[in-house]
């Protein structure tokens, strides 16, 4: 299928899951299925159980923003699997919640209900390895062609079902990490990635140590800028990776970052994971804006902020940085929209006369 044909074809199953009411105690949850779950045209799908009361439910991100997103995405940082090589659903697309308000798992009507989406998304996306996270989205996958799996005895092995590989592995929820030990599930994450460069996905070059590089990035641009809004922050990094990768031909942390409304939004600069990284960390609120800060023993001269220009990598970090200081929100803004990932968004956007939101931002 044509990508112009799949992103139709794709909007018209998230339109109709956005009006579904087959599952009573859903219906005040959100419909978890737009671009938000990923490229269209991946060969690696990830089923979860369902979206999180903190996590997409909040974020309308599957897998991102609880401590099950935080853990998956640093299990995929781990075994250098980057979000952009995949489409990430679950076994039922709204969260179930208890009588508390709590998430709860879904039950076997639920996850029958939902199993027709389900097997639309795969038949569309058409993944060659499908990856079940946690019991209940292996049960999911037994509901669209039979098997008898059972995630004790088939975790980490490659099956073949319904024309393409299958890969059971746990849920990376708290939980679920007391049956499968952390030190497990890197080890089968990174069986999973050997899975990946078997078919022929590449690992994607990036530089330096993903996570540190990002947050010494961050910690640089705070001690230059000052206090900086976090709706600047993501823009600012966004126009630090693509100048990088056009300048030196691979990422510079590898940080995921999608379309939303107002421009680019970098998954890994959700503000629990800075707060979790940056000791001292200020978060000052600014009406419904947020603005972040370093603590004035933490703010050095300039000299000592910037990174050690030992390197060309370093000194283009430090001018990219100080090329941007003391710009309005506004002037970031159009500067993100005149580079050319953004404006091959918004030109798919006019042709297609759909928006765009959540769709992940391709850096090639
Ligand atoms: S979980 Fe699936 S079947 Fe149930 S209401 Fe949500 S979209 Fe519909």
């Amino acid at each position: 299928m044509q990508n112009s044909e799949k992103i139709v074809s794709f909007n018209a199953l998230s339109m109709c899951v956005k009006k579904c009411k087959l599952c009573p105690r859903m219906n005040d949850s959100a419909r978890i299925l737009g671009l938000s779950s990923g490229t269209l045209d991946a060969k690696i799908m990830f089923i979860g159980e369902a979206p999180g009361r903190l996590g997409a439910d909040s974020t309308g991100i599957p897998f991102h923003g609880d401590r099950a997103g935080d853990n998956f995405e640093n299990l995929l940082e781990f075994s250098g699997i980057s979000r952009e090589d995949l489409f990430i659903t679950n076994a039922v697309l709204c969260n179930p919640k208890d009588e508390k308000g709590n998430n709860s798992p879904p039950n076997k009507v639920e996850i029958n209900n939902c199993s027709n989406y389900l097997q639309e998304q795969i038949d569309l996306i058409n993944p060659t390895i499908v990856v079940t996270l946690g019991a209940n989205a292996l049960k999911a996958t037994g509901l669209i062609e039979v098997h008898d799996l059972t995630l004790k005895d088939s975790v980490r092995t490659a099956v073949d079902w319904y024309g393409r590989s299958l890969i059971p592995l746990y849920h990376p929820g708290q939980r679920a990490m007391l049956h499968r030990s952390l030190p497990n599930q890197r080890s089968d994450y990174q069986f999973l990635a050997e899975q990946i460069r078997r078919i022929g996905v590449k690992k994607r070059k990036v530089h330096g140590k993903t996570n540190e590089t990002l947050v010494d990035v961050v910690k640089a641009i705070l001690s230059v800028n000052g206090d900086t809004s976090y709706f600047a922050l993501h823009k600012l990094v966004y126009l630090l990776e693509l100048g990088f990768s056009e300048e030196f031909g691979d990422r510079l942390t590898g940080a995921y970052f999608i379309r939303q409304k107002d421009g680019p939004y970098c998954t890994d600069l959700h503000i629990t994971k800075l707060k979790n990284a940056i000791d001292n960390l200020k978060i000052i609120k600014n009406g419904v804006s947020l603005v972040l800060g370093l603590p004035p023993k933490d703010l050095f001269d300039e000299g000592e902020s910037l990174f050690s220009a030992r390197t060309k990598v370093d000194q283009f970090i430090n001018k990219k940085i100080l090329e941007f200081r003391n710009k309005t929100n506004a002037e970031i803004k159009t500067r993100v929209y005149l580079t050319k990932p953004m404006k091959n968004i918004l030109k798919q956007e006019k042709i297609k006369k759909i928006n765009m939101y959540n769709a992940p931002i391709i850096f090639e």
